[in-house]
């Protein structure tokens, strides 16, 4: 019998699991894909937002500002890149400079700090490659970045070091309440359950017969740039519309620009296909905001789907079932919101009776992966001396070696996918997307994880990249 069963391992479940890892419990997260942080928690802004956007009151303005402050500890701890550049909302004409006064005074009421509105002269200081009809900027140099998947992704691994168990490829479809537990898919007994399942959190809730929620997919599409062709320093926001903050440009935490995100309210909960509608209105839309992007230097695109629920975050115990908690419509801000929103349900859980005694050998940290990019030449050479996998580069364009696809593989949450690897070691994220070395690394799934080569998957369960073995090969694919 567990004690928690957490369903989803996105950004939000993961962290909730990270806080479980605390206590002395039995907690399970169950996922339906082969990793974490495969849905939303993936393909996002990455922005830790400094809470002026917030409407003042909502749960998201109160998560939003706990979160941002959480997030500078749990970086360093948790070893995962998180860099303070700060951010600009660009105004360009004089409707849209009211707007940022209206901004800076919600920010001041959500009790956000260090706000100002600047003037044409410093936006340009600040950010030169912007269009120089630009009037004045609202300054929030407390906006942070982090690499959304490697936050994910470090706090499941510290809450694996804790003893938390991940369970994966295991969708949740039936949720049975028997006595004082839950059975779920007929299988697994557990004394409370956190739904943390993004856009599918509705159907979940569905599950206890709780059918108060409908959650809108809106998709956000995004255009990447190679690292070579930085431009700007500071998230670039345009001033906000109904649909959200709307297109920006921002550098990712490995010195790549990205822009977007469009908003498409969609039915299809799985659809994040990037369509060609997408990449015009992007295009079109940082046209106002510099006219120096070359967006023929694109080298890949993406999009992820916000899960929409009314106009602010529902974390709640279910009126269906105290045991059951739910965590709904976690759109933006949930990214920079999700340790406040962990913290919030252990206090839930308390609420509700659950028994909570800290670990005494409970293990904050979680070691930093080796990236032989960020060694100096000396550190490189001695750690080559000293295992020469770290000298045979796979990935050519980022840099890439052997062993780090092999440590990968063999982390405390393994990458056993082709996008498992790739977001874990960056191979495969450079100018050829991949072209070169996908192959070689699934043979080294395949040597190192024991899985055969028709079984390697990009990403999740039907991704599959070989079709059939055409003849026999004296390799692994025996096993
Ligand atoms: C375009 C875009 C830009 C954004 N930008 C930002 C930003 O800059 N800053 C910010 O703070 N926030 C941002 N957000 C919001 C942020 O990304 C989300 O709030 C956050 O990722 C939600 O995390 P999650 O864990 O709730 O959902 P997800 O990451 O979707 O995780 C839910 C998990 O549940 C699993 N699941 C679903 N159903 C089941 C089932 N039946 N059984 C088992 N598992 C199941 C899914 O497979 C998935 O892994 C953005 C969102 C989008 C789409």
């Amino acid at each position: 019998m567990y004690d928690v069963v957490v369903i989803g391992a996105g950004i939000v479940g993961s962290n909730v699991a990270y806080n479980l890892g605390k206590y002395r419990l039995k907690v399970l997260v169950m996922e339906k894909e082969s990793d974490v942080a495969t849905k939303t928690s993936k393909a996002n802004s990455g922005i830790i937002h400094s809470g002026y956007d917030n409407k003042p009151n909502t749960l998201k303005a109160k998560m939003n500002l706990i979160g941002t402050q959480l997030y500078p500890k749990l970086a360093k701890e948790l070893n995962f890149p998180y860099q303070k550049i700060g951010s600009l909302v660009l105004a360009f004409t004089n409707e849209q400079v009211k707007q940022l006064t209206i901004l800076l005074d919600q920010g001041i009421k959500n009790k956000v700090t260090d706000l100002s509105i600047i003037d044409k002269q410093k936006v340009l200081e600040l950010e030169p490659n912007i269009n120089t009809n630009v009037k004045k900027a609202l300054y929030a140099p407390n906006t942070a970045i982090i690499c959304p998947y490697e936050a994910t992704l470090a706090f499941a691994e510290n809450a694996v070091l804790n003893n938390v168990q991940f369970q994966f490829d295991d969708a949740v479809v039936t949720i049975i309440k028997e006595d004082d537990h839950f059975l779920i898919n007929n299988k697994i007994k557990c004394r409370y359950i956190i739904n943390a399942a993004g856009v599918y959190s509705d159907d979940i809730a569905k599950l206890v017969n709780d059918d108060r929620f409908q959650i809108t997919p809106r998709k956000g599409e995004y255009l990447l740039f190679d690292r070579l062709d930085h431009l700007f320093n500071h998230v670039i926001f345009q001033t906000p519309t109904k649909m959200g903050k709307g297109i920006l440009i921002t550098p990712t935490v490995n010195g790549n620009t990205m822009i977007g995100p469009t908003a498409v309210d969609q039915t299809d909960k799985d659809d994040d296909a990037v369509t060609q509608l997408g990449i015009d209105m992007i295009k079109n839309s940082i046209s106002n905001i510099s006219n120096k992007i070359e967006t023929d230097k694109i080298i890949t695109s993406f999009s992820g789907l916000r899960a929409i629920f009314k106009d602010d975050f529902v974390i709640e115990t279910s009126n269906k079932d105290n045991h059951f908690i739910n965590l709904i419509g976690i759109s933006s801000p949930g990214l920079a919101s999700a340790p406040a929103i962990g913290e919030y349900v252990i206090d839930l859980l308390k609420e509700n009776g659950l028994n909570l005694q800290p670990k005494a050998n409970f293990m904050p940290y979680r070691e930093k992966p080796i990236r032989i990019t960020e060694l100096s030449n000396d550190q490189y050479q001695k750690l080559i001396r000293s295992n020469p996998l770290y000298g045979k580069i796979v990935c050519r364009c980022e840099v890439v070696s052997e062993q780090e696809i092999i440590n990968a593989i063999n982390r405390p949450i393994r990458a056993i996918t082709l996008d498992g690897i790739k977001r874990r070691t960056r191979a495969m994220m450079g100018r050829c997307q991949g072209g070169f070395c996908s192959t070689r690394i699934m043979e080294l799934i395949n040597k190192h994880a024991n899985i055969p080569m028709i079984k390697i998957k990009k990403s999740g369960k039907d991704s599959m990249i070989l079709y059939k073995q055409i003849k026999e090969d004296e390799s692994h694919d025996q096993k």
